[in-house]
């Protein structure tokens, strides 16, 4: 069963997890959260299909890596989104604690009208200071963008050689949503507050 500490982190998550919702970036129950446990290879992950304005601690579930719900988690209809393998290949590659994703519609619009290539950069912007490890303005922040795709075990392949970098903080997945991380969920909660200033910035700023 989950410890003390553990549950004080998943009353946490659901704050965050209403928060982001009132921001209107969870439409139509979109989005999936994720925490890493102390004990090794398992995760507290938010049920799928939950509307998130009405998200509440019941509604997350402990899985191990490959995604499997433990058993006391189990039950009718509980199941784990169909994403739950990009959460865990963001556990695997990087040094993750928390994984946020959300559908936010100015980092779409970003990633399919003002980049040219497969990454969205970001630089010259003292914002870019609130992502881990980053101490002035004067930086560059590359955002790798990948096309949708429903089959998980593809788009972790394509995925996976390309977060591995120290100052990658998260992806987009075209016409989909952004992947974020961070050691805890206050930073990861940071990096996603700080991209979502960022993506209406740029978005603004187009011509
Ligand atoms: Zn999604």
């Amino acid at each position: 069963m989950l410890t003390e500490v553990d549950l004080g982190q998943m009353v946490q998550l659901v704050k965050v997890i209403n928060k982001i919702s009132k921001e209107g970036h969870t439409p139509a129950t979109g989005g999936n959260f994720s925490l890493r446990t102390e004990s090794e290879n398992s995760y507290i992950i938010s049920k799928s299909g939950v509307d998130k304005t009405a998200f509440g601690i019941e509604d997350l579930i402990l899985i191990d890596e490959k995604g499997e719900i433990y058993p006391d988690y189990q039950g009718d209809g509980i199941k784990t989104s169909d994403e739950t393998l990009l959460h865990s290949m963001i556990y695997e590659e990087t040094k993750a604690g928390c994984v946020l994703h959300t559908h936010i519609l100015e980092g779409l619009l970003c990633a399919e009208k003002l980049s040219s290539n497969d990454e969205f950069i970001m630089e010259d912007l003292e914002l870019l200071k609130a992502f881990s490890g980053q101490t002035t303005h004067e930086t560059k922040i590359v955002t790798p963008l990948f096309e949708n795709h429903q089959d998980m075990e593809k788009l972790k392949k394509e995925i996976s050689p390309r977060i591995k970098g120290e100052n990658i903080y998260g992806f987009i997945l075209k016409g989909h949503g952004l992947y974020v991380w961070g050691s805890n969920i206050t930073e990861c909660h940071r990096h996603l507050d700080a991209y979502t200033y960022l993506f209406k910035y740029y978005w603004n700023m187009r011509n």
